[in-house]
Parts: structure tokens; sequence; C-alpha cells
């Protein structure tokens, strides 16, 4: 059996890995994984998982066991239901998780309003049929490459300082130092159909792979990561790195999982293939395809009408799904609906008055400005809360 495993763990608990082997690969990876809760939070809620060729790790987030159970949840559901050993059957093998923490969100509303990131690294196949390394991720959990010495990120995490980040209006330290750097602009269990970042990676014989919750990078710098993926077997990295963050502060709960390509083709010395960008897919078919050309030419416009109902239908339910924090008239409010409206469905105010858009912190200011998607209310609440409580803890007399 594939063991998944809630991490309220030792660091140096070995998890066991079921030999789903497949016949004639010739590319195999050596694991080593450890996980620990910290020294803040209460509770463990990142889990980690593996068999034979498939490394899942994620961070739940949610009020009373809800992380926990996301997290541990969402890595089960990746495990039990992969079996298309390719890129597309990676980014379905998420969805598929997606859906099962939504679904357990309706069945048991002690745990509404859980989440859980993702990353996931697989051994499959391309379009041509060479083995490749198969990586998804949603959410700010990460996958590292580290080869030839230089430690590289293949994941971009989907929080709202990587967002700043990449608008320009953060540098790297500040984000790394941000107070609101744990919120997240995508993970599962929020919407029924997520956007998945997948990409395809060569394997060459030698290198290694990191998949970290944010605990581990928040603890420890790239230089810091590199020197100790450079020395000792997958588990005494994993237990190093893992101890390592704790020393530091163990502010999260903090999980690693260390891979090594210990069989396959050897490193091309000419190049190495530099990381490609994510593709982002989503799963929604175009509407109305099925039919097309078998329409007789009578009821082509009855059809028409159809369809057009159809979709308006569909974009209005679209456009009203979801919650985002924005500005109304200066003032930070919540809005139902998609942030810049779609076609005439305008998002609705839901409350806010009571915290003027002036008087926050410029990063946050400017994140409100241009809206913050995000799963319900609760949350929408729990992030103004937030704004509001740093404003309180701010010094007053900044220039
Ligand atoms: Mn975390």
């Amino acid at each position: 059996m594939p063991r998944v495993r809630g991490c309220g763990c030792s660091a140096a608990e070995t998890v066991i890995a079921s030999r789903r082997m497949d016949r004639g690969r010739s590319v195999r990876l050596e694991a080593g994984t450890a996980s620990h809760t910290g020294l803040i939070r209460a509770s463990n809620q990142d889990s980690v998982g593996l068999v034979e060729g498939l490394y899942v790790v994620a961070d739940g987030m949610g009020g009373h066991r809800g992380g926990e159970v996301a997290s541990a949840e969402a890595v089960a559901a990746m495990l039990s239901v992969f079996d298309r050993r390719d890129r597309a059957g990676l980014v379905s093998a998420v969805r598929s998780a997606n859906r099962t923490i939504l679904e357990m969100t309706v069945t048991r509303p002690d745990l509404s309003g859980m989440g859980t990131t993702l990353c996931a690294l697989a051994v499959a196949n391309s379009a041509s049929g060479d083995e490749v390394l198969a990586v998804a991720n949603i959410g700010d959990s990460r996958v590292y490459r580290f080869a030839a010495g230089e430690l590289v990120q293949v994941s971009d995490d989907h929080s709202l300082v990587a967002d700043l980040m990449r608008a320009g209006e953060l540098t790297a330290e500040e984000a790394a130092r941000h107070p609101q750097r744990n919120i997240l602009t995508r993970a599962l269990g929020i919407e029924a159909d997520p956007v998945i970042d997948s990409w395809e990676l060569e394997p060459a014989l030698g290198d290694r792979y990191l998949l970290c919750s944010d605990g581990l990078f928040n603890e420890l710098d790239d230089g810091r990561l590199a020197e100790v993926l450079a020395a000792g077997s997958v588990q005494e990295t994993a237990d190093r790195l893992v101890d390592e963050a704790v020393e530091n502060g163990g502010h999260d709960n903090v999980t690693v999982l260390v891979l090594e390509v210990v069989a396959g083709p050897e490193a091309r010395e000419d190049r190495r293939s530099a990381v490609p960008a994510a593709r982002s897919e989503w799963s929604t078919p175009t509407l109305g395809e099925a039919d097309q050309g078998r329409v007789a030419f009578g009821t082509a416009l009855a059809m028409a009408v159809c369809v057009l109902a159809t979709v308006v239908l569909v974009v209005g339910l679209y456009a009203r799904q979801g919650w985002f924090i924005g500005s109304d008239d200066g003032d930070v409010a919540v809005f139902r609906g998609r942030p810049s409206g779609l076609l005439w469905f305008d998002p609705t105010f839901v409350e806010g008055g009571d915290l003027r858009l002036a008087g926050l912190d410029g990063p946050i200011r400017i994140a409100v400005y241009e809206t913050i998607v995000v799963g319900s209310l609760d949350e929408a609440r729990r992030l103004i809360e937030g704004f509001r409580a740093g404003l309180e803890a701010a010094p007053t007399d900044q220039a």
C-alpha cells in the first residue's frame, strides 16, 4: 500500500514506498523524506506521499482539523488515481484531488474552508515516448532542481507576494520578509476548476529534485539549500534540511522530499536543458463543439439561441462565483463575483467601509487596489483582519 502521512511524526521516520514497478522503465528515482511540526504550530498540516515514480508534497490550510485533512486527502487521492503516466495524467490527478477536497467540504461542514497547496513530480512519458519528469504545482509549495551544483526553482509560487514581485512591486528580499507572504492566490479546495501549472523536464543521472513546503524556504535561503543538497544521501539530506529549518526558528510546519535520479540517461555535457516556463491548463471543454456540422440549417437558429442562453447562464454562474477584496471608493471591501466583471455581470458589493485603503502598507494597498481573489467570505474577513492587525502593529512614525 502507498503510505500517506499527515506529518505529526519525527523527522527521521521513513515512509515506505510501495513497489508498483513499471516494466521497461529506465529512469529510477531514490527518495528521502522528512517532516516536522516546527516550534510554533500545534499540529502538522503538511502531508507527503510517494509510490515508485510519483512523489507529492502538500501544505494544508483551514481551521480545526481542516488543513491536515485537506493535505492528507489530496495526497492520498493523487496516489490512488495517477495511472496515466504522462504530464496530462499528472494534471488530471491533481484535479481529481481537488474534487475530493471540494466534495468533503460539502458533506462535512466542520471542514468547510479547508484547502491545500500541492506539488508533485512523476516519472512519465512525453508525447514522443521519451521518459521525462512531469511536474505539477498549485499554491506555494516548491519544486527545485539541483543539477551540476546549481539550484533552480522549477515551480512558480501562486501567492500574493509572488504576484507583486512579478509585477515589479516587491524585490525578492522584500517578498521573503513580507508579513502577508502566506496569502495564496491559488490552491486546491477553493474552486471547481483551478489552474494547475505543469512542466516536462529531462531526467539526467545524478540530478536531484527537492519538493518542499514553505516552512523550509522561509527558514533557509537558496544558498544554504544548495549546500545541503550537495552532500549526503537523499535521506540524510532530507533530515538535515528539516533539522536546520527547525533550528532557524521552525515558524511553520516543514516538509521535504529529496529525490535523486539514480538510473537514467547521462547528463549531456554540452547543454543541460533550461527549466521551461510553466504550462497552465484549464480542463473546461469548449462549449458547443460536439454537435458542430450535424445541425440542419432550419434548426440552426434555434440551436444558436439555445447555446447562447446556455453560455449566458454558464458565464453568469462563473462570473458570480468567487469572492474578492478590492477598493470601494477608497475603502477596503469584499465583493462577490469576478474582479473585472465579466460581460454585463458586475461584481456585487458585500461588506466593507470601515478600513481606508490609503492607510494600508504600500504592497497591501496595491494588492487590494488590484484586487485579491479569495475562496470565501470567511477568508476575506480573515485577510482584512490581518491588514487591520498589521496596521495597529506598525510604527506610526514612518516617513
Ligand atoms: Mn506552510
